[in-house]
């Protein structure tokens, strides 16, 4: 899913209508002072990660000068939380909070209900696993005649909202309908939205999530890629994306796993269809070799879609190997990919020499596939060429997990010591 950082969101939310504390977001401690002396007066400043739970991870403080909210914004941003480096904080004014409540329309997918679906609870501000399921009142929205006056009403009173407030809180939570829908979001949380000292209710927190097939819809979002991304967006996953965006067969967007760049063991990970791809981390989690990324090549694609794909896939630094990892019988014509890799491989192997590549292909065309591969790529096997390391197997490993990683594994440390030898 397309998700916003908490500022982002908050934008969105502020220029729909909801009302949203002032603040603004900073990239390093000065510019958190600039902003917070914009503010005037004590303020909260947050740490902007993809990640819950800010508040127990100590990226959440609340600060009463500009001098100690820079101070905050660079503790905050040496912090790494679930993985993730914090490169920019949100400031802004600090609520006088009476009372956390908690809101979110979420995809109910039960098979009676599939529509969006409004919880709502009095108790903001944890996580809302830990909320008992009796204090959080729920109602399906119809996706014809949408989130009504009297669905609101309802919540208010099963929650037990005070009568004088109830217009209030209706009127909140269905704007937030409006805004859910007028975004084509997927989840919008708001948690927590409070109430202040003087009576008003405003949104604390924001998590918003567009739903992927609706980003074409919002240029207005700039939404580079419609996926989760965990990182920032690098160059190679625009070109991954560019592949995906354009056709539907398999997965051409480089998902990237943990990978860094820079441990050993990661390997260039390109399956062909989902449970080929289970099978093929069997491979490599069998010998402690790991995935640098998550692309798949199946529904039969055009070699040139494959051929892009394995680029991308090779492209990325530092790989201790590449695994075309065909398991299972791929019900599609194989030659397409035998042609694309006898391409890739003669362009990006010389980059790389001596790279092991496992080059397992098995199911239709099978025998007319492998002796592709097998002449097309004999000019780069040549014992001292940059297909060295090259290995091409077909139906007899077609489950054979073990046997695949294990010859990966070999090639891998015979690749490392070579570039250990010669000081790389
Ligand atoms: P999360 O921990 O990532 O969900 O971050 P939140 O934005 O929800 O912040 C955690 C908690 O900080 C909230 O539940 C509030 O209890 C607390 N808090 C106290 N004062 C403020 C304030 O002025 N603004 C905000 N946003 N949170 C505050
Ligand atoms: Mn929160």
């Amino acid at each position: 899913m397309a998700k916003f950082l908490e500022y982002q969101g908050k934008e969105w939310l502020g220029k729909a209508g909801m009302p949203v504390p002032k603040g603004r977001a900073a990239s390093s401690p000065e510019e958190a002072k600039q902003v917070a002396e914009w503010i005037g007066g004590p303020v909260a400043v947050k740490g902007q990660v993809q990640a819950g739970g800010r508040g127990k991870a100590g990226i959440v403080k609340l600060v009463n000068t500009p001098d100690e909210a820079a101070a905050a914004a660079e503790e905050i941003m040496s912090k790494t939380v679930k993985g993730l480096p914090v490169r920019q904080v949100l400031i802004e004014e600090k609520l006088d909070i009476k009372k956390e409540f908690y809101c979110s329309i979420v995809i109910n997918n039960a098979k009676e209900a599939r529509c969006p679906m409004m919880m709502f609870s009095t108790e903001g501000g944890m996580d809302i696993e830990s909320v008992p399921e009796e204090l959080i009142h729920k109602v399906n929205i119809d996706p014809i005649f949408g989130f009504q006056i009297y669905d609101a009403v309802d919540l208010c009173v099963k929650a037990g909202i005070p009568d004088k407030d109830i217009s209030k809180f209706a009127s909140f939570l269905t704007k937030l309908a409006q805004t859910h829908k007028k975004y084509d979001c997927q989840t919008l949380e708001i948690n927590p939205f409070v109430m202040t000292g003087s009576g008003s209710l405003i949104c604390a927190d924001c998590k918003m999530e567009i739903d992927n097939s609706s980003v074409g819809r919002h240029p207005e979002f700039n939404i580079k890629i419609a996926r989760d991304l965990p990182g920032e967006v690098t160059e190679l996953d625009m070109i991954g994306w560019s592949i995906e965006e354009t056709d539907a067969r398999g997965t051409g967007f480089l998902m990237n796993m943990s990978y860094d760049e820079v441990s050993p063991g990661y390997v260039g990970y390109h399956p062909i269809g989902g449970g080929s791809a289970m099978m093929g981390l069997d491979a490599l989690n069998q010998v402690g070799l790991k995935p640098a990324n998550y692309a798949d090549t199946s529904g039969n694609p055009v070699g040139s879609k494959i051929y892009r794909v394995a680029k991308c896939v090779l492209s990325q630094p530092n790989l201790d190997g590449y695994l075309l990892g065909g398991f299972m019988m791929a019900n599609q014509e194989q030659w397409h990919h035998a042609n694309a890799m006898v391409k890739v491989l003669w362009e990006e192997l010389p980059k790389k020499p001596g790279l092991p590549c496992v080059l397992l292909l098995c199911g239709n065309r099978e025998d007319e596939s492998l002796e592709i591969l097998r002449t097309g790529l004999a000019g780069l096997m040549t014992p001292d060429g940059p297909g060295k390391r090259v290995e091409i197997y077909g139906k007899e490993h077609v489950t054979d997990t073990k046997f695949i990683g294990e010859r990966l594994l070999a090639l891998a440390k015979e690749y490392r010591a070579e570039k250990e030898a010669q000081g790389k």
